[in-house]
């Protein structure tokens, strides 16, 4: 029970890495609120999470909205211990074919949208809360047809080293998990079949060290050692957890 008399806000805790995570902090003994944009799957979530759990619909790019269910949040389960800015969506923007409106919207989602449900969190934080953004492996590797979503996820890391300036005086971390490719509904098409699946795993597969996709948990067991006090000296800092893609030549 790492996590007894813990309260923690996770965005995008209706799905893949924010749900694993989500499942996690219940069983580690936190209570824990997410939100998402999805009413089915943040219902079906909560259900399946139990008594321990506050589901709010919230789109993170709507800055009152988020503001408000972080304050909802806060009035039924108390001031926050932890913070997983998680939310995120994947969106390609090749060079050739970008349009501004898909641009903009990956860099509002994944970096704007962090900012600002950061900034909001901050009145509902307790001291020595512990902040964890969501980074990404394509903010460091010359992936095509990212440039939005790298140049977002290289944003998060350097506004973590900043918050963490920021907000140390109250004692407050703010560190990045930075996942490669995990097994989440963010992949789309590309593991829309069992057969495409499989062919995703193995193209991934052979890019990773360690020969295999990331599952949820990968990341989730990562961000309870960044959440927990396990990591109390940690601050401003970027973990990477890609089964070794960034540390290849
Ligand atoms: P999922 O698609 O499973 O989850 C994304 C989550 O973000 C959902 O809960 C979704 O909820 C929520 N979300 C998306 N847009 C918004 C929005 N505007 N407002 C509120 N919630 C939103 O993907 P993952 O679990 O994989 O993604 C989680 C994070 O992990 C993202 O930041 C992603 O960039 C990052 N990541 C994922 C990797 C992977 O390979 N899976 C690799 C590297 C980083 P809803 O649909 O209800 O809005």
């Amino acid at each position: 029970m790492r996590l007894a008399n813990k309260t923690a806000l996770i965005t995008g805790g209706n799905s893949g890495i924010g749900l694993a995570t989500a499942r996690l902090f219940v069983a580690e003994g936190a209570k824990v609120v997410i939100t998402g944009r999805n009413q089915a799957t943040l219902e079906a979530a909560a259900k399946a999470l139990g008594p321990n759990t506050l589901a709010l619909a919230a789109d993170a790019t709507d800055i009152a909205a988020t503001a408000a269910a972080i304050g909802k949040g806060a009035e039924k389960f108390g001031k926050y211990d932890i913070l997983f800015a998680n939310a995120g969506i994947a969106g390609g923007t090749p060079l050739g074919a970008a349009e501004i409106a898909t641009f903009e919207k990956v860099i509002s989602t994944n970096l704007t949208s962090v900012f600002f449900t950061v900034q909001s969190a901050l009145p509902h934080l307790n001291d020595n809360a512990s902040i964890i953004l969501n980074g990404s492996v394509i903010s460091v590797l010359g992936i095509p047809g990212y440039s939005a979503y790298g140049a977002a996820k290289a944003g998060v890391r350097a506004m973590a080293r900043i918050m963490a300036s920021e907000l140390s005086p109250r004692g407050i971390r703010v560190n990045v998990v930075a996942p490669g490719a995990i097994r989440t509904p963010i992949w789309g098409a590309a593991i829309a079949t069992p057969e495409a699946e499989k062919a995703f795993e193995k193209r991934i597969a052979l890019s990773t060290p360690l020969g295999r996709i990331g599952e949820p948990d990968h990341i989730a067991k990562t961000v309870l050692f960044l959440a927990s006090d396990d990591s109390a000296h940690v601050q401003g800092q970027e973990l990477f957890v890609d089964g070794g893609a960034t540390a290849s030549p």
